[in-house]
């Protein structure tokens, strides 16, 4: 599903959906029902059921800069995945919107992976002729060089175990196809297009700074995987790989932009699924758009 699009300065930002997906309190462990007491208001009924479960997207956000086309987190495609995950292993037909929403197989010129978590590297590759091949086949698919590096030196169980089952089959067929640029946190995709460290959600973890024509947004990847850890940063999430340094990042993000009138687009946030950083009182609060 396509939502109206996000315009920062001559940046046309479209969010096309994969999946919504409900997932119980307990993936934020030291979240409590009496902690979440003062953020139901703001968070309902978007981002939290009257039950307090977590609701989130999956979902692949397309930016059009001028003529390029640009693509970040492709989602989670038609994939083998662990049991646990079975539900959400099937073709979407995700593909199909994408070409709908002008980011089909031949229009994308970059795909932008902020981490290697199965639900960010999906649709990179497709089964065509009995190999994966990659599935935009004129783009550079950028990926942090940290982050590729760790897990390819990572045992399969260890990766596996950190949410990462498709490094063979979505990240490996991209170099063999010569299609990969391995960059450092700064890197520009675009003059418009910035990416910045955010480690600890994921070793190599980054994000993307947005700034045209004077506006300026962050896409935040999974370093904020749900809007509620904007508000409490030390709510560290299960997918966390280093809880700590998690924790960190998203302070350092609240301090850096509350206040700033930065638009701050979460990628796995539902509709508004994005908002801005505001200054309550001694607390930092995140306004969804719309409220
Ligand atoms: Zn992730």
């Amino acid at each position: 599903m396509a939502y109206e699009p996000w315009r920062i300065g001559d940046v046309t930002i479209h969010r096309v959906v994969e999946r919504t997906t409900r997932i119980p309190l307990a993936f934020l462990p030291t979240a409590t029902t009496s902690a979440l007491a003062p953020h139901r208001d703001w968070l309902r009924p978007w981002a939290l059921t009257d039950d307090d479960e977590l609701l989130l997207a999956i979902q692949a956000l397309c930016l059009a800069v001028g003529d390029q086309r640009i693509l970040i987190d492709p989602c989670i495609g038609p994939r083998q995945l662990p049991d646990e995950y079975a539900w959400v292993a099937g073709d979407s037909g995700l593909l199909g919107e994408l070409t709908a929403a002008g980011f089909g197989r031949d229009d994308v010129d970059v795909v932008l992976c902020t981490h290697l978590h199965f639900d960010h590297v999906g649709w990179n590759t497709l089964w065509e002729n009995d190999s994966w091949v990659p599935t935009f086949r004129k783009a550079r698919y950028v990926i942090g060089r940290a982050e590729y590096e760790h897990w390819r030196a990572t045992p399969e169980p260890e990766q596996a175990e950190s949410n990462v089952f498709n490094l063979a089959d979505a990240v490996e067929p991209l170099f063999a196809a010569g299609q990969v640029d391995l960059v450092e946190p700064g890197h520009r995709v675009s003059e418009a297009l910035q990416l910045v460290a955010t480690p600890g959600h994921s070793p190599g973890h980054l994000s993307v700074r947005i700034t045209s024509g004077g506006e300026t947004a962050l896409v935040t990847g999974d370093c904020a995987h749900h809007p509620v850890q904007l508000a409490e940063p030390q709510w560290y999430s299960l997918a966390d790989f280093d809880r700590e340094q998690a924790c960190d990042t998203r302070r350092r993000l609240v301090a850096e932009y509350a206040d700033s009138g930065v638009l701050i687009i979460g990628t796995h946030f539902r509709p508004p699924g994005a908002g801005h950083l505001v200054t309550d009182g001694d607390a930092v609060r995140f306004r969804p758009l719309g409220a």
